[in-house]
């Protein structure tokens, strides 16, 4: 096994990479894994272990990514292993009721206190589209309002960016998207109360709901301004909209009880993702139990279709409510600890450089950003020169050390202070 702090090389990554442009789309399933924006060949995986992944040429690698969020314990943590592995003993997909799912949705109801009742399902992309459309169904309304930059998964509603101004109709951002289904959707500015306002006193009773990743994970790890997640409530409150919030990255990432637990505001439906499947495929969403009743199927009531042949799939739900146990408050302790020490480590590092860029962030999330300017939003956390991202996470990937293109990272609890000196370290001989 070759362990390099120098310049990895990657020919098995590349025969790989050239066998799967013949077969998949760009070579990836994903775009995020595609080494587009950075240029050169993405890294193939082949195994992980506590804070590390090696990939196919046995380069090691410590890994900042966990799998764009799910591995918040590091990879392939004891207790998990086992639990998924006694339920392999059992089965591995039923598509009727089992006790792991009722264990599952009492232990999201107990430590979500706005969640009275959740379905699950197998992503954070169904996860948000079955919110909006209970959303629609329980106003009765068309529109949605999302925030310029976050990303709620790849449902037709949320591909959709402002034109030129906070209060226009929207734009498909992507082919595919029909305008009729973009027009519904509308954009306000992270951070902007009044942008919101603005949409609401243009289209009265007409917002199903504001949707919002409360900590923006999407765009920068931009934390919400004091008061602007309580202006969104008031908001939705006033005109019958509902709020939705978007914690797929920040549920049991932040705190046990997300963003919201954090921020002390309650929203009507929150997503979750990610961490609750333990590294398996997950979504779940949930809210109030009368906001929640259109998803009972019984007789009269059941009013929204809603199905899946993998939801609440029993592997996952063992290895997600493993993962869950192991989250107690001195865990959150330890990840805010690591997560500090990189950011300290990192001030220090661009300090000392005089290099214009910060690292912002909150507990185990971070993000690189290669500007000076003050971030409050997706317009100012743009990279002022995209090349600075792709030179730095080439840098870091070529010295062992993986994060994501645009510079969002994540601690894990399986690291040490030394895998968070070894960023800085990293950091240091890439920047100049
Ligand atoms: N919402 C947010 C906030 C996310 O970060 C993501 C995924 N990065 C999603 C939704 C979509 O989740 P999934 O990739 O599981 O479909």
């Amino acid at each position: 096994m070759k362990t390099t702090t120098g310049d990895q090389t990657i020919p098995a990554s590349q025969a790989l990479f050239t066998r799967a442009e013949q077969v998949l789309p760009g070579g990836v399933n994903s775009p995020v894994r595609a080494y587009r924006a950075v240029g050169g060949t993405p890294r193939f995986i082949t195994r992980a272990q506590g804070s590390r992944v090696w990939d196919a040429d046995g380069n090691e690698l410590v890994d900042y990514v966990g799998a764009w969020g799910p591995m918040i314990l590091g990879h392939r943590p004891p207790a998990v292993i086992a639990a998924i592995e006694r339920q392999l003993a059992s089965g591995l997909a039923f598509g009727a009721p089992t006790a792991l799912e009722v264990d599952m949705a009492e232990t999201i109801t107990r430590l979500v206190p706005s969640i009275e009742m959740v379905r699950l399902v197998s992503s954070g992309t169904e996860a948000t589209m079955a919110a909006i459309r209970l959303a629609r169904a329980v106003t009765g309304r068309a529109r949605i309002i999302k925030f310029e930059g976050c990303y709620h998964g790849h449902g037709d509603s949320f591909l959709v960016k402002a034109g030129s101004g906070a209060a226009t109709f929207g734009t498909p951002d992507s082919p595919g998207v029909t305008p009729s289904t973009a027009r519904d959707t509308l954009t306000a500015r992270f951070n902007d109360a009044g942008s919101v306002r603005e949409l609401f006193a243009s289209h009265p009773a007409e917002v199903a709901a504001v949707i919002v990743e409360p900590v923006v994970g999407n765009m920068g790890v931009v934390a919400p301004a004091w008061g602007f997640l309580q202006d969104l409530r008031d908001l939705c409150t006033a005109d019958g909209a509902l709020l939705i919030f978007d914690e797929v990255m920040t549920g049991f990432r932040l705190a046990r009880g997300g963003a919201q637990e954090k921020y002390g505001v309650t929203p009507d439906l929150t997503t979750l993702g990610k961490i609750i499947g333990g590294g398996l495929a997950v979504g779940a969403f949930g809210g109030r139990a009368d906001v929640m009743n259109p998803y009972d199927p019984r007789d009269g009531k059941g009013r929204i279709n809603h199905g899946g042949t993998f939801n609440a799939n029993p592997l996952t739900m063992a290895g997600g409510i493993a993962t869950m146990e192991q989250l107690t408050p001195e865990a959150y302790a330890r990840l805010d600890a690591l997560g500090d020490r990189l950011r300290d480590g990192v001030r220090r590092l661009l300090r000392k450089k005089g290099y214009a860029g910060q690292i912002t962030g909150t507990g185990s999330l971070f993000w690189l950003h290669h500007t000076k300017k003050k971030l409050s939003d997706y317009r100012s956390a743009r990279p002022e020169d995209p090349k600075t991202p792709a030179r730095a996470f080439l840098g870091l990937v070529n010295g062992g050390v993986l994060l994501s293109q645009r510079g969002l990272g994540a601690c894990s609890l399986a690291m040490t202070d030394a895998d968070v000196d070894r960023f800085v370290e990293t950091l240091g001989r890439v920047l100049y």
